[in-house]
C-alpha cells in the first residue's frame, strides 16, 4: 500500500523546491553552489533536494566551466523531460505560439497573420495548435498563457483594440486538449506582463515597488510589489490610460470621456498635427518620433505635436507617482520614443506634476530593458510561478508516478 501524504505535508515537502526552481528561472545558468548559498541550504540539504528534483524530472545538472579556485560545481538547468508552458502571443502584428521550459528557453511552434477571420474561427485554429503541442509532450504542458494587447478580465478578452474584437472568451484555447485537468489557462495583458518582466529581470529588478507604463495604441501599465503585479480582482487593473487626464469633451472608445489614452499615442500625434486618424497609429507614431529625435524633421508643427504628447505623458506619470510612491518607473513601447524625441518637455512636465516632497528625490524613469520581448518573457515568468507552487509540484510528481 502506498502512503499518500496530506496536501499540507505535500506542500511543505515542495516549498524549498519551489523557491529553488523559481531561482533557476530568474537566473538561468546559476550554479548549484550559488543557488545553495542564496537559499542558505546546507551542503547535505542541497544534495538531497537537487537529487529529488532530478528524479522528479524537474531539474538537470550540466558541468560548469571551472573558474578560479572555487569548489567544483554544476549549472542547474531545465530537465529535458520537465514541465513546459505554452504561450499564445496575441500581442504583435502576427500571432505566435511558443513553448518554454523552466529556464525560459523558448521555441516558436506556430505563427501567422490574423487575416480577417472572426474571433471564433481564428481561436479555434489556435486551440488546435495548442492541443497538438500538448499531444507532442503529454503531461509536460502544465500551463497555457495568452498574452493580449487588450482589456482582460479572468479569461475574457473584453476589448482587443488592434483587432476590434470585444467580449471574446479565451477558454477555448485549452478546450481541445484531451485531458485539460493538469493544464492551467492564464490570460494576461501585455502591459502588465511586460511590467512583470522588468521587475523580475529588467530595469526594475530588485525594486520593492515599481510602476510600469507601456504605450502601443493607448496606454497600459501596472504597479508591482515585490515583483508581483497588482492585477485587481479580475486581472483588469492597470488601465491607467482611462484616467481622466485628457480633454473632458473628447469621447474614448472605452465609453468614458477625457481619457489620458487619447493624449499620448499615435492618434494624439496625428490630431496634434492636424492629420486624419492614422490606420496604423503605432507605425505613424514611430515614424514621426524617429524623424523628430534624429533631426530629420525640423518642422515646428512636428515638434509641437511631439512636445504636447511628451508633456501629457510626463504629467500623467507624475500623477501616478503621487498616487503609488514607486521606487522606480519603467517605460516601454512608444513611451520610450516619446521621451527620447522631446526630453525637455517630458522632464519639465514630470517635475512640475510631482508633489514637492517627491520632487526632492523623484523616482528615476528608466527605459524598459526587454522592450518588445517583455510581454512574452513576463507571460513565461507568470506561468512558471503558477506551475512551481508547492501544490503544483506535488501534483506534477503525482501525475508522473501514475
Ligand atoms: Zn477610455
Amino acid at each position: 500500500m502506498t502512503h499518500t501524504p496530506s496536501p499540507r505535508a505535500a506542500r511543505q515537502r515542495w516549498s524549498t523546491a519551489s523557491e529553488l526552481l523559481r531561482l533557476v528561472h530568474a537566473e538561468p545558468g546559476i550554479t548549484r553552489t550559488q543557488a545553495s548559498d542564496r537559499l542558505r541550504l546546507s551542503s547535505g540539504a542541497s544534495t538531497e533536494l537537487i537529487e529529488r528534483l532530478r528524479d522528479a524530472r524537474l531539474l538537470s545538472e550540466e558541468r560548469a566551466e571551472a573558474s578560479g579556485r572555487g569548489r567544483p560545481t554544476t549549472l542547474l538547468a531545465a530537465n529535458p523531460q520537465g514541465p513546459l508552458v505554452v504561450v499564445v502571443d496575441l500581442n504583435t502584428p502576427r500571432w505566435r505560439v511558443l513553448i518554454a521550459d523552466l529556464t525560459g528557453n523558448q521555441k516558436v511552434v506556430g505563427a501567422g497573420d490574423y487575416g480577417d477571420r472572426e474571433p471564433a474561427a481564428f481561436l479555434s485554429e489556435i486551440a488546435d495548435i495548442v492541443a497538438t503541442t500538448q499531444a507532442g509532450a503529454p503531461r509536460r504542458v502544465r500551463a497555457v498563457v495568452a498574452v493580449v494587447a487588450g482589456l482582460v478580465s479572468g479569461t475574457e478578452l473584453l476589448q482587443f483594440t488592434i483587432r476590434g474584437w470585444n467580449d471574446v472568451d479565451l477558454g477555448i484555447l485549452t478546450s481541445r486538449i484531451p485531458d485539460p485537468s493538469h493544464v492551467q489557462l492564464i490570460v494576461g495583458n501585455d502591459a502588465t506582463l511586460s511590467g512583470l518582466a522588468e521587475a523580475r529581470t529588467g530595469a526594475a529588478r530588485s525594486a520593492r515597488v515599481a510602476l510600469h507604463i507601456l504605450i502601443a495604441v493607448g496606454l497600459g501599465g501596472t504597479i508591482l510589489v515585490d515583483g508581483q503585479p497588482v492585477t485587481g480582482a479580475h486581472g483588469a487593473a492597470g488601465e491607467f490610460g482611462h484616467l481622466p487626464f485628457g480633454d473632458p469633451t473628447v469621447p474614448c472608445p472605452c465609453g468614458a470621456y477625457g481619457c489620458w489614452d487619447l493624449m499620448i499615442d499615435g492618434r494624439a500625434l496625428a490630431r496634434n498635427r492636424g492629420d486624419e486618424p492614422p490606420s496604423d497609429p503605432i507605425a505613424y507614431a514611430q515614424h514621426l518620433l524617429d524623424a523628430v529625435r534624429s533631426g530629420t524633421s525640423t518642422s515646428p508643427r512636428d515638434k509641437r505635436a511631439v512636445d504636447a504628447v511628451a508633456r501629457a505623458l510626463g504629467a500623467g506619470i507624475a500623477g501616478l507617482v503621487n498616487i503609488h510612491d514607486p521606487e522606480i518607473v519603467t517605460i516601454g513601447g512608444l513611451a520610450t520614443g516619446i521621451r527620447a524625441a522631446a526630453p525637455a518637455a517630458f522632464d519639465d512636465a514630470y517635475e512640475r506634476g510631482l508633489m514637492a516632497f517627491h520632487r526632492r528625490l523623484p523616482p528615476p524613469i528608466r527605459d524598459s530593458v526587454h522592450q518588445a520581448d517583455g510581454p512574452v518573457r513576463g507571460a513565461i515568468a507568470l506561468a512558471i510561478d503558477e506551475i512551481t507552487t508547492p501544490s503544483a509540484l506535488a501534483a506534477w510528481e503525482a501525475s508522473n508516478a501514475d
